[in-house]
C-alpha cells in the first residue's frame, strides 16, 4: 500500500500535469514579472525625477523669498541709518522712531543704537546690552560684507539674528551703529506658504547646521542630520530614523544673491508617499502574477485533462490486453495524435482478439483430432465408440442436437447409430432410404452440408424432406477408403451460429469419425459371429486368457458358463435349418438382454453359447445362468402363429476354485451343462468334482 501511494505520487509530480504546470507558469509568469519589476522601477525613477525637478523649482522660490526677506530687512535698517534724527543719535526721536517701526514690522524684536564709544543711545530695550565680545571693527567689516550675524536658536522661542547697519555722517564719518534682533519666524511663513500644497517637508539650515525654520513641526516628521546634507541638485534617498525619504538639498550659495547667507533649504518627502503610485502598482502586479497563477494552473490542469484522460484510457487498455482481455473497446476521444494512437491500437487489441480466437480454434481443432484420433486407436467397441464420437463432436461444435447414422449393408437403408437431443424413439425409429432427406442426400451424393440458416438455403430447401423450422446444420458424409458408411450430422436452433472454421473441424472431424468407425467395423467383423452377431469362437477364447490374467493380477474370480440348446437336433429336423437359425438369433439376444455390461457372451459354435462371468465365483454363478434359462424358456417362440418352447441346459464352472488353466476351466464348465443334460435338461448346473468328466 505504502509503495503504491508513493508510486502514485512519484507519478503525479512527474506526470504531465505538472510538468504543464510549470511550462504554463513560467510562460506566463516570468515575462508579466519581468515587465512588472521594470515598470516599477521605471515609475520609481520618473517619481524620483519629478520630485527632484519639483524640489529644485520649491527651492527656486524659497531661497528668493528668503533672500528677499532678508534684503528688505537689511534695506530698511540701512535707510533708517540715513535718517538725520538717526545720524544726530537723538535719543527720544530714535527710541519714538524704533517703537514705530517695530509695530509696523513685527519681525523686528529688538533695536538699539550705539554710538562710536559702544555706548547704547537709544534701545526700544532698556536691559539690552552690548555682548562682550562686540568689536566695532568687526561690526564694520562685517557691514561690508552684508551686516549679518550668526543665527541664533533660544530654546523656546523662535529663531533670531542680528542685523547691523553702519551710520556714516557726511561730516563725523562713522559714528554709530544700528543693532537689531530680527525674528526669523517670516521664513518658516514662506516654507509653509511654499510647501502649502505639496507632500514634501521643507527644513532650512543656517551655515552651522542650526535648524532656522522648518515647515512641519508634527510629530513623526524627522529633520535630516545636517551632515547628511549633500549640496546638490539631486534627491537622495536617506533614512531618518527608521523611514525612508527623498531628500534634495539646495545652498542659498548656489545662486548669485548679493550678500546672502550661506543657507541651505532641504526638501524631503518620504519614500511611501511619494513612491504611493508605484507601490500601487507593484501591489497591482503582485496580484495580477498571482491571478495569472492561478488561471495558468488551471488551464495546466484542463490541458492535462486532454492529455492524460485519453492516455490513461490507452494505459487501461493496454493493461486488460496484457491480462488476456481483448474484449475492452479503446474509444478515441480526441483527434489528436493520441486519438489516432488509441484507434490504431484499438485495430491492434482486434487483430490480437481474432488471431487468438483463430489460434485458439486451431487449437481446439487439433485437441479435438487428437481426442478422435485416440478414440479411433483406444476404443474398438462399436457401440462405445459411437457414443463416444457424438460426444466429442457435439460438445467441440456446441451443437445442441446431432446423430450418428450407418448403412445397413443388407437393407440399404440407414439407421441412427448414437444420437444426442433426439427423443429416443426418433432415434430408434428413424430409418432413410439412401437419397432420403439431409444425411441421405449427404451419402448419396458423398457431400458435405452447410446449411447456415436452414430457412434461407435454396439447396437445403429442395433437400429436406420434413419440417425443420429454424436454425443452423452441418451434415458429414462418413467415407473411408473410398467406401461409405454413413453420415454425421450436428445442429443448432440459433441461424448462423456455426461459423467457417466450425465448418472446417466438422470436415476434418468427420473424415477422422469415418476411419474410426471403419476400423471399429472391421473389427467388428472379425470378432463377431455372423448370425448372432454375439463374438465368435476366437475372440471368446482370446478373451478368456485376458480375463484369467487380470483375474490372477487382482486375485479376482471368473466363472464361465456353458449353455447348449436343448434337442436341437429334433427342432431342425421339425421345423427346418432356418427356423432353427431364428431361434439360434433369439437365444443370443435374450442371453446377452439377461448378463450384466461387463460380462461377454460368446457364440461357442452351432447350438451353443458361452459367457465368461469376471468377478462372479461359487453359487452366485449360477445366479446368471439361471436368469438366461427362464428367460428363454419364458420367450414365446411362434411357429406359423403356434408356440414352440424352447429350453436351454447351462453349466458353470469358476476360476481359480475349479480349475487353474482356460482348458480345465472350459473342461469344468462343460462337465456341469452334461450333468444338466444327463438330469433332465432345462436347467443350470455348477461345477461340482464329483462329477463325472465328460467324454464326447
Ligand atoms: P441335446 O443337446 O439336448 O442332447 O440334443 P441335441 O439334439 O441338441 O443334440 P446335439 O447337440 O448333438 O445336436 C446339435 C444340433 O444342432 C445338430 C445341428 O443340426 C444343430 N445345429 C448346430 N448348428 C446349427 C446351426 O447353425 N443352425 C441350425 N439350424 N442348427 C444347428
Ligand atoms: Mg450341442
Ligand atoms: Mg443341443
Amino acid at each position: 500500500m505504502a509503495s503504491l501511494n508513493s508510486n502514485f505520487i512519484l507519478k503525479y509530480f512527474t506526470g504531465i500535469r505538472v510538468k504543464l504546470t510549470i511550462i504554463i507558469l513560467g510562460v506566463t509568469l516570468i515575462p508579466l514579472g519581468l515587465l512588472g519589476f521594470w515598470s516599477y522601477n521605471a515609475q520609481k525613477e520618473i517619481i524620483t525625477r519629478e520630485v527632484t525637478a519639483s524640489h529644485i523649482e520649491l527651492s527656486n522660490t524659497l531661497a528668493r523669498g528668503i533672500y528677499e526677506n532678508l534684503e528688505f530687512t537689511r534695506k530698511l535698517l540701512n535707510s533708517i541709518g540715513e535718517l538725520k534724527v538717526v545720524q544726530a543719535l537723538n535719543k527720544e526721536v530714535s527710541e519714538d522712531f524704533f517703537n514705530s517701526l517695530m509695530r509696523h514690522f513685527s519681525f523686528f524684536k529688538l533695536m538699539y543704537l550705539i554710538n562710536s564709544d559702544r555706548k547704547i543711545l537709544a534701545t526700544t530695550d532698556p536691559s539690552v546690552a552690548l555682548p562682550e565680545d562686540w568689536l566695532f571693527s568687526k561690526a564694520v567689516k562685517r557691514s561690508y560684507q552684508g551686516s549679518l550675524s550668526e543665527v541664533r536658536t533660544t530654546f523656546d522661542g523662535p529663531p533670531t539674528m542680528t542685523l547691523e547697519s553702519v551710520i556714516r555722517s557726511p561730516n563725523l564719518g562713522i559714528n554709530g551703529v544700528l543693532i537689531s534682533e530680527v525674528n526669523l519666524t517670516s521664513i518658516k511663513e514662506l516654507l509653509k506658504n511654499a510647501l502649502k500644497n505639496s507632500k514634501s517637508q521643507g527644513l532650512v539650515f543656517d551655515e552651522v547646521g542650526a535648524v532656522i525654520a522648518r515647515s512641519d513641526d508634527s510629530a513623526g516628521v524627522s529633520d535630516v542630520a545636517f551632515s547628511e546634507v549633500v549640496d546638490s541638485d539631486i534627491t537622495n534617498l536617506k533614512t531618518i530614523n527608521g523611514e525612508s525619504y527623498l531628500i534634495t538639498a539646495v545652498s542659498l550659495k548656489k545662486f548669485d544673491f548679493y550678500q546672502a547667507p550661506n543657507w541651505t533649504i532641504v526638501l524631503q518627502i518620504p519614500e511611501r508617499i511619494a513612491f504611493a503610485a508605484a507601490y500601487k502598482f507593484r501591489e497591482k502586479i503582485i496580484s495580477m502574477l498571482g491571478l495569472t497563477a492561478l488561471i495558468s494552473i488551471i488551464i495546466a490542469i484542463f490541458l492535462a485533462r486532454g492529455f492524460t484522460v485519453p492516455i490513461g484510457k490507452l494505459v487501461d487498455g493496454a493493461s486488460s490486453i496484457s491480462q488476456g482481455n481483448y474484449d475492452k473497446e479503446m474509444k478515441s476521444t480526441s483527434s489528436d495524435e493520441i486519438g489516432e494512437l488509441t484507434q490504431i491500437f484499438d485495430e491492434m487489441r482486434v487483430n490480437i482478439k481474432n488471431t487468438k480466437a483463430e489460434l485458439d480454434s486451431k487449437i481446439l481443432q487439433l485437441s479435438t483430432l487428437y481426442e478422435v484420433g485416440k478414440a479411433v486407436t483406444s476404443e474398438l467397441n462399436f457401440v462405445k465408440l459411437q457414443n463416444m464420437i457424438l460426444d466429442i463432436v457435439a460438445k467441440v461444435l456446441k451443437a445442441e442436437k446431432g446423430s450418428l447414422m450407418l448403412i445397413d449393408d443388407a437393407e440399404k437403408t440407414m439407421t441412427i447409430g448414437v444420437a444426442i437431443g433426439l427423443s429416443e424413439e426418433i432415434a430408434r425409429d428413424t430409418k432413410l432410404e439412401i437419397g432420403d432427406s439431409v444425411a441421405g442426400w449427404a451419402v448419396k451424393n458423398r457431400k458435405f452440408l452447410f446449411v447456415k440458416n436452414v430457412e434461407e438455403n435454396e439447396e437445403f430447401l429442395k433437400i429436406k424432406k420434413q419440417n425443420i423450422k429454424g436454425g443452423t446444420l452441418m451434415c458429414a458424409p462418413l467415407i473411408s477408403k473410398d467406401k461409405i458408411m454413413g453420415a454425421l450430422n450436428v445442429s443448432k436452433s440459433t441461424p448462423y451460429s456455426f461459423s467457417d472454421s466450425d465448418f472446417e473441424l466438422f470436415v476434418n472431424l468427420a473424415n477422422q469419425v469415418a476411419i474410426a468407425i471403419d476400423n471399429a467395423r472391421l473389427y467388428r467383423y472379425a470378432v463377431t459371429d455372423e448370425m448372432t452377431k454375439l463374438y465368435n469362437h476366437r475372440y471368446f477364447q482370446q478373451r478368456l486368457d485376458e480375463e484369467l490374467l487380470r483375474a490372477d493380477r487382482y486375485e479376482d474370480q471368473i466363472s464361465l458358463l456353458i449353455l447348449d440348446v436343448d434337442h436341437f437336433k429334433h427342432f431342425n429336423d421339425t421345423y427346418g435349418h432356418p427356423e432353427g437359425d431364428r431361434v439360434l438369433k433369439t437365444v443370443a439376444r435374450l442371453i446377452e438382454k439377461s448378463v450384466r455390461e461387463i460380462d461377454i457372451p460368446a457364440r461357442y459354435g452351432g447350438e451353443e453359447f458361452v459367457v465368461i462371468c469376471p468377478g462372479k465365483a461359487g453359487t452366485s454363478a449360477l445366479v446368471p445362468a439361471e436368469r438366461i434359462r427362464k428367460a428363454i424358456e419364458a420367450f414365446d417362440f411362434r411357429i406359423n402363429g403356434v408356440h414352440v418352447p424352447i429350453t436351454v441346459s447351462l453349466g458353470a464352472a469358476c476360476y481359480p476354485e475349479n480349475a487353474t488353466t482356460k482348458a480345465e476351466l472350459i473342461k469344468k464348465s462343460d462337465t456341469a451343462l452334461y450333468y444338466s443334460k444327463e438330469n433332465g435338461r432345462n436347467r443350470s448346473t455348477l461345477y461340482n468334482p464329483i462329477m463325472v468328466e465328460h467324454k464326447e
